[in-house]
């Protein structure tokens, strides 16, 4: 059974006002326990107001969100363990960071989900393991810490939560190339020890290439696609056609080689069309 499901997900904002916009159109799709999923689409396809409904942050229009196979909205009352459950790292999550240390922050979530201090200890040190924060700066003040230091804080934050589904909304978002690679190096050392699913969504094909298991492709409201990582680079020129810049294709080939994974001669040649 899909850990994940949305059928006929449709969700439209200020309904009955002249700014009536549908933002998700009819999508269906389902995720699979343990996989690494990348999620791509123009700025404007969706992709934000998608994953807002995968933890019960926003409430579908029409159509249901399943998780474990049961509808998320079924119960109301249980909508807060779906947060629990499903945990998503918005853009710029350093801007969220308010506690007096790394630790405390790192703690937070843990702390609100009842846990006692032993439990809360191994979860903070295990995600700022992961994440790549020694052990000497989590009792610094995290208004110390560089851009990229800060950012994988508000990040092991929501994974010291240890959510089934982990969400990430451009993780890499205006780091440097080096800053861009730790975090994803980092967040795969973290689906390694967990085997949690995950959901990244990027604009850097490349970025993708590194990590997903399968894409998916969001456009104008509607899903374009969900599909192995090979058939969708398979894809490649079609899927700019409708707003995608294809720039670094021949290295996102160089990666998903790299990876191991064999997308074959015909397909070579209808990405490099
Ligand atoms: P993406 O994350 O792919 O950039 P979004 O889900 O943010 O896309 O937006 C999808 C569409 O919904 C866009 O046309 C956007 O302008 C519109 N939209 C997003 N948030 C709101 C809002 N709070 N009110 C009205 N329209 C919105």
């Amino acid at each position: 059974m899909a850990i994940l499901e949305t059928q006929e997900l449709t969700y439209t904002y200020s309904v009955g006002t002249p700014f009536e916009k549908t933002a998700v159109d009819h999508v269906s799709l389902k995720i699979e326990e343990g996989e690494m999923i990348g999620v791509m689409g123009h700025t404007g396809s969706g992709k934000s107001t998608l994953i807002q409904h995968f933890n019960g942050l926003l409430k579908p229009t029409s159509g249901k969100v399943l998780l474990d196979g049961k509808d998320i909205w079924a119960d109301k009352d249980k909508i807060r363990d779906v947060r629990f459950k499903v945990g998503l790292v918005f853009q710029y999550p350093e801007y969220q960071i308010f506690e007096e240390t790394v630790y405390k922050d790192i703690a937070f979530g843990p702390k609100n989900m009842g846990l006692d201090e032993a439990e809360i200890k191994r979860r903070v040190y295990e995600t700022a393991h992961d994440i790549g924060l020694s052990e000497e700066l989590l009792e610094r003040s995290p208004f110390e810490l560089s851009g990229g230091q800060k950012r994988r804080v508000a990040i092991a934050g929501v994974m010291a939560m240890e959510p089934r589904v982990l969400i990430l909304d451009e993780p890499t978002a205006g780091l440097d190339p080096a800053g861009r690679d730790k975090i994803l190096d980092h967040i795969k050392s973290y689906h390694e020890r967990t085997k949690n699913t995950i959901l990244i969504v990027s604009h850097s094909m490349e970025d993708i290439a590194t990590f997903a298991d399968r894409i998916l492709v969001m456009s104008k409201a509607k899903l374009f696609c969900c599909d192995e990582t090979v058939k969708v680079f398979a894809r490649a020129d079609e899927i700019s056609r409708i707003g995608l810049d294809v720039p670094q294709i021949t290295r996102v080939f160089g990666e998903l080689k790299r990876r191991g994974l064999d997308f074959g001669k015909e397909v070579y040649t209808v990405g490099y069309a």
